[in-house]
């Protein structure tokens, strides 16, 4: 079989992409585990790696992402992934379109970072047009971000079913992430905050001392760690619309831990 994305799709093989910008870690693993059985015997497994310019914007945020491209590959071929794709660029110099989402995408990530939505979406969907996968593999750590995919292949019609998977974290409740690599040893523990902060937002709504949480559990991570908060958001799984803390709201967090900015969620 021809190794381009027409002829795949011609021969009825079944493709699975997991698109991610490098930097590989347990969560991703756990991606590409679930694009294995999604595309089952014969099926084929592509992972994308590209740190997409486009959704940085921060120019020095983009400058220090981290890049362990010789180690992703050795973790792509140790987790059978059939193709890695990880083009240089993707984008023509004068690119003049882009997608722009107007309702999931508007809060948290996409209040905090202007700009950052378009470009995910936009990539996403060229990756998909590139690919022409029949489903593709997001995580719950970026539940906005997979909530705007899903919005998009709706709304553009697109054929491709989008997949969440869960959370992956480290032993010590921190969600793995690229940007953890850029945390010094005492950040690292630093770090814990936002799972502690997670398991005192669950404490409360267990207690019913839900009054003035948002602010409770900001106090409590500045006071623990000296962190900057950038936000903290109880938010409704579907639409992503803020709603009060309690039984069924998910807990969203951005926190700057030295110059390295975490986000996590989790349902409370
Ligand atoms: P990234 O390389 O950070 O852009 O992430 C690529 C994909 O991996 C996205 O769909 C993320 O949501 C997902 N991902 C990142 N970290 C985790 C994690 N700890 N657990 C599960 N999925 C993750």
């Amino acid at each position: 079989m021809q190794c381009d994305s027409q002829s795949w799709s011609r021969a009825g093989v079944r493709v699975v992409l997991v698109p991610t910008m490098g930097a590989l870690h347990a969560g991703h693993e756990a991606l590409i585990r679930r694009a294995r059985k999604l595309a089952g015997p014969g099926g084929m497994v592509v992972a994308s790696v590209f740190v997409n310019p486009a959704q940085f914007n921060n120019a020095r945020d983009l400058r220090a992402y981290p890049n362990t491209l010789a180690a992703d590959k050795k973790l792509c071929r140790a987790e059978g992934v059939d193709v890695l794709f990880a083009p240089r660029t993707l984008y023509a110099g004068n690119a003049s379109v882009a997608i722009e989402e107007t309702d999931v995408s508007l809060g948290m990530e996409g209040a905090s970072r202007p700009g950052h939505f378009c470009g995910v979406a936009t990539v996403v969907v060229k990756l998909f047009n590139l690919v022409r996968p029949d489903a593709a593999v997001f995580g719950a750590k970026d539940w906005q971000q997979s909530a705007l995919i899903k919005r998009v292949v709706r709304d553009l019609d697109l054929p491709v079913r989008v997949v969440m998977e869960p959370t992956v974290r480290e032993p010590d409740g921190l969600a793995c992430s690229s940007r953890n690599f850029l945390l010094s040893a005492a950040e690292r523990r630093r770090a814990t905050v936002l799972w502690r902060a997670i398991g005192l937002a669950r404490k409360a709504a267990r207690s019913g001392g839900l009054r003035g949480l948002k602010q409770k559990l900001t106090l409590f991570i500045e006071q623990q760690t000296g962190a900057r908060v950038e936000y903290v958001e109880f938010f409704d799984e579907q639409t992503l619309k803020p709603m009060k803390p309690g039984k069924g709201a998910r807990l969203a967090l951005a926190v700057f831990i030295g110059k390295t900015r975490l986000i996590d969620n989790a349902r409370i």
